[in-house]
C-alpha cells in the first residue's frame, strides 16, 4: 500500500513536469501565428499606400491627356498636331499601365486580406486551445495537490502500523531503486530482477516471520501477497 502511493507520487511528478513543456510549445505555435498576423497586417498598409500613390499619378495623367486633347483643335502646323498626337497617344499607354497597376494592387490587397482571415482564424483557435490547456493544467495541479494531500495522510497512518525497520530499509530502497522496491518471488524467482532466490532463502521466505531482501538486486521480497507494504 505505501508502495502504490509512492509510485502514485513518482507518476504526478513526472506529469507536473511535463504539462508545462507541452504549454510552452502551445505558445510558442501562438507567437508564430502572431506575427504572421503582424505582417499580413502590415504588407496591407503598404499595398494600400503604393495603390493610393499610383491613383494619385494616374489622376495626373489624366489631367496632362485631357490638356492635351484640347490643345488638339488649337494646333497651327501639321507638325504640331502629329506631336500632340503623339503625347496623346503616349498618355494613353501610361493611363493603361497606370490602370493596370491599379488593379493589380487590389488583388493583392484581396488575397493578403483572405490570408489574414485564415490567420487570424488559426490564431484565435490557438488561443483558445492555449487558455484551455493552461486551465486544464491549472485543474490538474488542484486535482494533484489534493490526491498527494490524501495521500500524504494516509501514508502516515500506514507507516504507524508498519515495521520501523522495515520501513527504514524500504525508505533506503527507494531512494535508490527506481519503481517498485517491494515485490514477490514467485516460483523462487524475484519478480524485481527476475534471478533466483537461493534455496535455502527462498525455505525461509516461505516459513516467514522474517524480512528477507533479494541478494541480486536488493529489494524487499516477499513470498504471500498479505506481505505487501
Ligand atoms: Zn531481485
Amino acid at each position: 500500500m505505501i508502495q502504490s502511493i509512492d509510485i502514485r507520487f513518482d507518476e504526478i511528478k513526472k506529469e507536473k513536469e511535463e504539462s508545462p513543456k507541452e504549454i510552452e510549445k502551445l505558445k510558442k505555435k501562438l507567437d508564430l501565428l502572431s506575427n504572421a498576423m503582424e505582417q499580413d497586417l502590415s504588407s496591407i498598409e503598404e499595398l494600400k499606400k503604393e495603390r493610393r500613390t499610383v491613383e494619385r499619378e494616374l489622376e495626373e495623367i489624366e489631367h496632362k491627356f485631357q490638356k492635351s486633347k484640347s490643345r488638339l483643335s488649337d494646333v497651327k502646323t501639321n507638325k504640331e498636331y502629329q506631336a500632340v498626337l503623339k503625347e496623346i497617344e503616349d498618355l494613353k499607354e501610361l493611363i493603361f499601365e497606370k490602370e493596370e497597376a491599379v488593379i493589380k494592387c487590389m488583388e493583392d490587397i484581396e488575397i493578403q486580406e483572405e490570408e489574414c482571415a485564415d490567420n487570424n482564424g488559426n490564431l484565435r483557435e490557438s488561443q483558445k486551445e492555449y487558455k484551455n490547456k493552461q486551465e486544464e493544467f491549472s485543474q490538474r495541479i488542484r486535482d494533484f495537490h489534493n490526491e498527494v494531500k490524501s495521500f500524504d495522510e494516509k501514508r502516515i497512518q500506514l507507516c504507524q502500523n508498519v515495521d520501523k525497520n522495515l520501513l527504514e530499509r524500504y525508505n533506503r530502497l527507494r531512494g535508490n531503486l527506481r519503481g517498485r522496491v517491494v515485490t514477490q518471488v514467485i516460483n523462487s524467482i524475484c519478480q524485481g530482477c527476475n534471478l533466483g532466490i537461493p534455496p535455502q532463502q527462498y525455505n525461509e521466505l516461505i516459513k516467514g516471520g522474517s524480512i528477507q531482501s533479494c541478494p541480486h538486486c536488493n529489494r524487499i521480497i516477499y513470498w504471500e501477497d498479505d506481505r505487501e507494504i
